[in-house]
């Protein structure tokens, strides 16, 4: 059924605690913890409970959680200090943009200079 869990899922994992990651928040509807290879000082990962493959499958499916997701993402910022100078968040959709992981995930990057365009 969308949005349960799925058994060869890694974020998945995360949630229910079977992999251990550096967890910074949580709330009813969404996790945040720190990516295993960081590409900035802050990189943060948030990721709704439920399981969607991508951001645009959980905003169509669950757009409360979806919001849930950006003030999540927003919120790490501000706590990890990185909102006044700039941070950028990403949703990479899609095996070309550079997805490996197919639960929707928001990567929160800040604390260094960010170029425009990203590569
Ligand atoms: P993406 O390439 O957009 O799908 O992002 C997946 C991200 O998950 C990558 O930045 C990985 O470094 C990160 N990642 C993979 N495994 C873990 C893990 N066990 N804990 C934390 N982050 C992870
Ligand atoms: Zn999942």
């Amino acid at each position: 059924m969308a949005g349960e869990p799925q058994s060869d899922c890694l974020f998945c994992k995360i949630v229910s605690g079977d992999v251990p990651a550096t967890i910074v928040r949580e709330s009813d509807t969404t996790v945040a913890f720190r990516d295993i290879n960081p590409q900035a000082p802050t990189h943060v990962l948030v990721i709704p409970k439920v399981h969607y493959p991508d951001a645009a499958s959980l905003a169509a499916a669950e757009p409360q959680i979806a919001a849930d997701v950006l003030r999540e993402a927003g919120t790490v910022a501000t706590e990890d200090m990185v909102d006044g100078h700039g941070y950028r968040v990403v949703f990479n959709t899609g095996a070309g943009a550079g997805q490996t992981v197919f639960h929707a995930h928001a990567h929160v990057l800040g604390g260094r200079g960010l170029q425009w365009p990203p590569g």
